[in-house]
């Protein structure tokens, strides 16, 4: 029997089919339940009106009442502008609209009472709301239902139809008023008491209408606690179905190349959490079930090293390893360092890039075929299925968030049973992110840094000290110090990018001339031998200045560079900033990071500056970036819809999530399969949510 729920939006009093049409198109809204999950962006608090005069801050939406005094068009034809005055008795301020000025314009009467809604803004001293919501008083919209009127997200096509957000509102009414009893819990009791959840209809009830608050505080933890669990229940069983249904090859041994480069050839002692993540990676490798491991690590805190200890138990098992990373800068420079390192041992490692001469590719395809290639380092190319192996066993993938999930899953098809995977993060992921987008992987931390490191200083910088920052860079250099000085290159405005890349480097050139000075260029146009020239020449300490793009940004490990100098650093987001400072501050000496901005900062900008210079902490600066861009810019993940909640935002509701992961880790472990009576309802729940997000599923 279909349940009430699942009912055809078609068939609410009010819709029918013309409206239902719409309702799917533009809102995704097939069914009554579509509609309860459809919740109010906002709520107009009608009872509490704010003051002019009070008017502190940009950062809080304000409610006035009153009156406008004058409406005038500004500004000339190019730039119009409509700016209302408005008073509210205590003071005044001006409404400012740019877009729509015909359609508002008409709408706006003095002598009328008025409510509006919006965010002040502060310009030359002046506070004004750009673009707010105005309705009289009177109007009957904001006279229905409690003292807390929801406001719903619709569009222009549903707004012709009657739908705006009273609309919207109107139906929710209607539905909500037959809901009684009809709506199925889908949390166990037991939970349901030790959280404090309200019900599921109640809650339903509270979100569209709330009666006061605090009952939609309540109201909103539960729904939200309820989507949290209920992924993290997908998360969860899906890592239990891999590790139960996916056979691993077990690595018994710890054998020969192991034992001997540890012993002898390792150039420093692991740290402790290099040494305890390396311990789960082996534990992992033996049990006979297939590792998926996260390694989450901080810029420098040695998981290239972890890495490399991993593949010699592979190859000491006799099974063959391979790394991927992003770049190919990045792919040649591991395949250098563990080429020198594993020197002293009778290995055979070798590199695939796509600028790999294709004699030599048939070569070691061959060679791989045939087990002997130990280790393969490269770039994308690994994945190419021309690339066969005669016997993977591990697979380490660095920097994996700039693969997508389906380049990372074909390396899992590269043996008869997929090869243990450990995936590496370039700089630190927040908590909530990882424990949704990895839920299902085991997650290693490296939370320490080698020892002796010291902390880089960072320093906000802009045009006028230039000068100053040249002396200083000399003074670096003189010391036998090298440098970077990195430009931004987005694709939007490549071109001129690169003309500040190649200008930057002539002026620097002039600055610094030889033959004393030897300055090296990097840049994602260059092709790859000449990339590869100029940075090995920079490696070699050949040249002092590296003036380079982002395609610097990961893993380049150069010790003796002190200096990171970030053109336009208000350009780059958080992450990258701190990727790009993890370059220096590899060898004993102080290093330094200096972020030139140029002109005007906006408010993000300069909280990413701003706490660039407060703090070295990557999982510290993780947390602020999500802030900052919400996960889904965070991710890349925005437009794949993976975070796509009804109403959890994990910028803010970390705590519901640890909470309801646990909860979950709880409910599994008692009844994994959720056969047991109490969970029957949240069982049919899971089911019905896996249908319709599939994607949920396959995050990682
Ligand atoms: P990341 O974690 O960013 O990939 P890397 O693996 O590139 O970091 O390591 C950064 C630097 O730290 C390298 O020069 C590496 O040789 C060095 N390193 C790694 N582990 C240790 C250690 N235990 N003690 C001292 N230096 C180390
Ligand atoms: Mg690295």
């Amino acid at each position: 029997m279909q349940s009430f729920l699942e009912t055809p939006i078609e068939f609410l009093p009010g819709v029918g089919p013309h409206r239902a049409k719409s309702l799917q198109s533009e809102l995704q809204i097939y069914t009554f339940l579509d509609l309860l999950n459809n919740f109010p962006f906002r709520y107009i608090d009608k009872s509490t009106f704010h003051k002019t005069t009070e008017i502190a801050t940009d950062a809080a939406y304000v409610q006035l009442k009153g009156q406008l005094l004058r409406v005038q068009q500004l500004g000339d034809k190019r730039k119009k502008r409509l700016v209302a005055v408005f008073s509210d008795g205590h003071g005044t301020i001006e409404l400012v609209w740019f877009k729509g000025i015909r359609f508002i314009m008409p709408k706006l009467k003095t002598g009328v009472e008025y409510i509006v809604f919006g965010k002040p803004n502060q310009f030359r001293n002046k506070w004004n709301i750009p673009h707010p919501e105005i309705n009289p008083s009177s109007d009957a919209t904001t006279k229905v239902g409690g003292v807390l009127k929801p406001v719903y997200g619709t569009t222009e096509k549903l707004s012709g139809m009657g739908l705006n957000s009273n609309g919207i509102e109107r139906l929710g009414k209607s539905l909500v008023a037959q809901l009684n009893g009809k709506i199925n819990e889908t949390l166990p009791s037991l939970l349901r008491a030790e959280h404090g959840l309200m019900g599921r209809e109640e809650a339903y009830r509270n979100v569209h209408f709330p009666q006061n608050t605090a009952l939609l505080e309540e109201a909103r933890h539960r729904l939200k606690f309820e989507e949290l669990l209920f992924l993290q229940l997908i998360m969860l069983r899906n890592k239990v179905v891999l590790s139960q249904k996916l056979q691993g090859f077990v690595f018994e041994r710890v054998g020969e190349n192991f034992h001997e480069f540890y012993g002898k050839h390792i150039p420093f002692e692991l740290t402790g959490a290099q040494k305890r993540v390396l311990k789960e990676i082996r534990h992992d490798m033996n049990r006979g079930v297939h590792m998926n491991r996260l390694l989450q690590g901080d810029v420098g805190s040695g998981k290239t090293l972890v890495a490399l200890l991993s593949m010699l138990i592979a190859v000491d098992n006799g099974f063959q390893a391979c790394m991927m990373a992003p770049t190919e800068i990045l792919a040649i420079q591991h395949f250098e360092t563990l080429r020198e390192l594993l020197e002293p041992l009778d290995l055979n490692v070798r590199l695939l890039t796509g600028s790999t001469k294709k004699s030599e590719r048939t070569e070691l395809h061959e060679k791989l075929r045939e087990g002997e290639i130990d280790i393969l380092l490269g770039t994308h190319a690994l994945i190419e299925p021309t690339v066969v192996f005669k016997n993977l066993g591990l697979a380490v993938i660095d920097e994996q968030h700039r693969f997508g999930v389906a380049q990372r899953s074909k390396l899992w098809r590269k043996n008869t049973l997929p090869p243990h995977v450990l995936v590496m993060t370039a700089t630190p992921i927040p908590r909530t992110l990882a424990m949704t987008l990895y839920g299902d992987l085991d997650v290693s931390v490296i939370d320490e840094l080698p020892p002796g490191r010291k902390p880089i200083k960072t320093v906000h910088r802009n045009e006028t000290s230039r000068g100053g920052l040249f002396f200083f860079l000399q003074q670096e250099i003189d010391k036998g110090r090298q440098i970077y000085i990195v430009y931004p290159l987005i694709e939007e405005s490549a071109a001129l990018d690169l003309k500040h890349v190649v200008d930057g480097f002539e002026s620097i050139e002039k600055r610094f001339p030889k033959p004393k000075y030897h300055v090296s260029i990097v840049h994602g146009k260059m092709k790859p031998a000449d990339k590869d020239f100029e940075m090995q020449r920079f490696v070699k300490g050949e040249t002092q200045l590296m003036v380079a793009t982002t395609v610097i940004e990961v893993g380049v490990n150069v010790p003796n560079a002190s200096v990171m100098v970030i053109e336009n650093s208000e350009r780059f987001g958080l992450s990258q900033l701190h990727q790009l400072r993890g370059r220096v501050g590899r060898g004993a000496d102080q290093s330094y990071c200096i972020l030139m901005t140029a002109g005007k900062l906006g408010n993000d900008a300069r909280k990413r500056i701003k706490t660039m210079v407060g703090t070295n902490d990557g999982f510290k600066i993780s947390e602020v970036d999500l802030e900052i861009r919400g996960p889904g810019e965070m991710t890349g993940t925005r437009q794949s819809g993976t975070f796509e909640f009804n109403i959890a935002d994990l910028t803010t509701d970390k705590e519901i999530l640890i909470s309801a992961r646990k909860s979950a880790i709880e409910m599994l472990e008692k009844d994994s399969e959720l056969n047991r009576p109490e969970h029957r309802e949240t069982a049919e729940e899971l089911r019905r949510i896996q249908r319709k997000k599939p994607n949920w599923g396959r995050i990682s």
